[in-house]
């Protein structure tokens, strides 16, 4: 149970004024939210506590009329004078009111205005403060629209520099603004999660000031992700993210292992049966995840490599182990196509060795479920492969041993745990992802858990040389291609989805495929995403089969397919793209044995960070080297395809700039773990409430479990 404490914070944003179910859907969109528990609710109030200012408005620049700069926010200071309502047959003209000071005169101008309205807002003869950006319209200063109009009592009560937050479609700045200064009204006082002392050291303030702080910054320094509040609020948010997992893990460890030593008959089996040998990080994966398995404790570990890495095979190994003790295994994938690719690997391997492989998708239904079910629970089907569709209520295995979650960052600690409770005798874990993680990320996601890598190729690929290029340079391309092509070598040529508005979002890839069907005719497709499946196949068969030689697309998805002819990548406007995604798209080539080329195009001029990012892709074909640095200088949102900024599940801390906080608040999360366990006390009940007010709530649940 959420402590009563925050139910204000927990409360739909419905519940303050000047929000409707409008502008509560606009906030539940911006915020991207999922209202788990109030259905009926967009967003909650906490919500908005989070949403940080990006910029300031100074009001405090007070000139007089005539030193007013154009295009600048000022506070002008008027006497109001005559008005001039809008014509009645003419609504066009705008209403205007002629005002003054002792320098000069200023009109201010409203369309669609009502006249009542400013006839009470603006009463002749009187003073007002006006707000807004002075513009000059036939040498005559005027002001369209002003932000504010208040007398001088309300404008004492004013914040001369007030916060711009981001927002969207819908939600008016202002409305924002105005709900987010209720809900950080309405943030009771919490009692202090954190130790004194490292407050002290820090030097920063309580909880409730900082977030008050955050949300009045007094200059842009205050803006920044490392001021002293918002750092103490990111910190609070790892802190919680690291406890969290340490709850989750020593309940996952706690909860009785078993140990699954098989006899490797069924292992042997299948290694026999690849054509091909184990790289070396495959092998030395393996035996970390078999003595892991072995042990009687339970295994959380993961398993980390690029896309082609060889994942699924030691995925498949492990699951052998546990099917030879006569338990069950599952491996979990994000979705029904990954988790048929798998099927479609696994399949013919365990055929050989005579084990019995299942697919459960949310499209297996009726009486085919129910037999596939039936089998499970009776422990005919060794290994079941599945989406979501493996947590559904009735899914029953009769032991299940090991659970491989091929996560792709799309599962979170709720899906662990589900699964979990379809073990009772505590299966084993491993999850693997594809984007390599660098080390601060994995902590945040992960907490401290094991970890194998697969860092060397399969037998097999090439190295790939990296160029990077202006596009000045795209002449030489196209010859250099030319030559190419005439020797039999087929090329990937991507360009980025532009979304600018007015300009359709496929004319780069479209105009360029028609530039190289008119140099080279015939011998160039287009695939892009807004083709039906079946155009698409037939574009990408094509390609694989050679009758065309150049495959122009706009993503990385559309070029999914394993072409070991393929020698040439070309990526148009490199410099939008992520580096995980370039290195991604560049492993789509080096797969046969010829030599292989990636050029990197980008427009000039590159920025000193673009042109370092580039360099790092022509300098390394590291995954993870390239991970760590597109999260040094991108930011973790980016590395990880979200779109949102920041750091994928928290809403304060940032690992671009809080990577330095993340080892503090694992150790102190350590520490508390070893000291106080159960979070019991006065500071455990605090650090409970910090849990839930960062919505790690089933980590709670996992305390009350015991
Ligand atoms: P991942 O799941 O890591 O993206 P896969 O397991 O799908 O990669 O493997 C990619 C391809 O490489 C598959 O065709 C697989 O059969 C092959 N492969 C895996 N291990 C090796 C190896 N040691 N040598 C050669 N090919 C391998
Ligand atoms: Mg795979």
């Amino acid at each position: 149970m959420r402590p009563s404490i925050l139910n204000s914070l927990f409360a739909d944003v419905k519940s303050l004024q000047g929000v409707g179910p409008k502008i509560s859907q606009n906030m539940g969109r911006l915020f991207n939210r999922q209202v788990d528990d109030t259905p009926s609710a967009n967003a909650y109030v906490c919500d908005l506590l989070w949403h940080f200012p990006f910029s300031v408005i100074d009001r405090s620049l007070r000139p007089k009329v005539a030193d007013a700069p154009e295009g600048v926010v000022v506070t002008l200071t008027l006497t109001v004078g005559q008005h001039q309502p809008s014509p009645a047959h003419n609504r066009r003209v705008p209403y205007r009111v002629k005002c003054f000071d002792d320098s000069g005169d200023l009109t201010l101008v409203f369309f669609h205005a009502h006249r009542e309205y400013l006839t009470e807002r603006l009463p002749v003869g009187e003073t007002r403060l006006v707000s807004g950006k002075v513009e000059y319209y036939d040498g005559q200063a005027q002001m369209t629209h002003p932000d504010y109009i208040l007398t001088e009592d309300e404008f004492a009560e004013f914040p001369a520099i007030e916060p711009v937050y981001p927002s969207t479609a819908g939600l008016a700045a202002k409305t924002l603004r105005n709900a987010i200064g209720q809900a950080v009204a309405l943030c009771p006082e919490l009692p202090e999660w954190q130790d004194g002392a490292w407050l002290d050291k820090n030097r920063w303030m309580e909880f409730g000031s900082a977030l008050k702080a955050v949300h009045s910054p007094e200059s842009s320094a205050d803006l920044e992700p490392v001021s002293p509040a918002r750092s103490r609020l990111a910190y609070d948010e790892l802190l919680a993210n690291q406890l969290a997992l340490a709850i989750m893990r020593r309940n996952l460890k706690k909860s009785s292992g078993r140990s699954l030593a098989g006899s490797g008959t069924l292992r042997e089996l299948i290694i026999n049966a690849l054509p091909f040998s184990l790289t070396g990080s495959q092998t030395q994966a393996l035996k970390e995840i078999l003595a892991d398995m072995a042990a009687p404790e339970r295994m959380l570990r993961l398993l980390q490599g690029d896309v082609g890495s060889g994942k699924t095979v030691v995925a498949l190994i492990a699951m052998a182990a546990a099917v030879e003790t006569g338990a069950q295994a599952a491996l979990m994938a994000p979705t029904e196509i990954l988790a048929r690719q798998h099927l479609a690997t696994i399949e013919p391997l365990c055929e050989k060795a005579g084990v019995t492989v299942a697919l459960l998708t949310g499209r297996e239904k009726g009486a085919t479920r129910a037999d596939l079910l039936e089998r499970l629970a009776a422990g005919d089907i060794s290994i079941l492969i599945g989406t979501h569709a493996l947590f559904q209520s009735d899914v029953a295995f009769h032991d299940l041993g090991v659970a491989v979650i091929d996560e792709q960052h799309r599962f979170g600690v709720h899906q662990r745990l589900a699964l979990q409770a379809k073990a009772p005798k505590g299966a084993d874990v491993l999850v693997m992802t594809a984007t390599p993680i660098p080390r601060t990320l994995a902590l945040t996601l992960y907490g401290d858990m094991e970890s194998s890598k697969l860092t060397d190729k399969p037998a097999g690929r090439t190295p790939v040389d990296t160029r990077v290029l202006p596009m000045e340079r795209l002449g030489d391309v196209e010859g250099r291609l030319a030559s190419a092509i005439d020797t039999g070598a087929r090329c990937y040529w991507v360009c980025p989805l532009v979304s600018e508005s007015g300009v359709s979002e496929l004319s780069d890839a479209e105009r360029r495929f028609e530039l190289l069907n008119a140099r080279f005719p015939g011998r160039a497709g287009l695939v892009h995403g807004r083709l039906k499946a079946a155009e698409k196949d037939e574009v990408m068969r094509r390609f694989q089969v050679g009758e065309i030689d150049i495959l122009v697309a706009t993503t990385v998805i559309e070029v999914g397919v394993d072409v070991p002819e393929a020698t040439i990548m070309v990526i148009e406007h490199a410099e939008r793209f992520g580096l995980s995604q370039l290195h991604q798209m560049r492993g789509r080539v080096g797969r046969g044995t010829a030599h292989s080329v990636c050029l990197l195009l980008y427009q000039s001029p590159l920025g000193d960070v673009a042109k370092a990012r580039l360099e790092i892709m022509r300098s390394t074909e590291d995954g993870f080297v390239i991970a760590e640095e597109d999260l040094r200088l991108r930011g973790a949102g980016e590395l990880l395809g979200t779109r949102q900024s920041g750091t994928p599940g928290f809403r304060v801390a940032d690992l671009a700039a809080h990577g330095d906080l993340l080892a503090a608040a694992r150790d102190d999360a350590a520490l508390t773990m070893n000291k106080n366990p159960n979070l019991e006390g006065e500071r455990g009940a605090a650090l409970r409430v910090l849990l839930y007010l960062f919505e790690r709530n089933e980590a709670v649940r996992l305390l009350a479990a015991g």
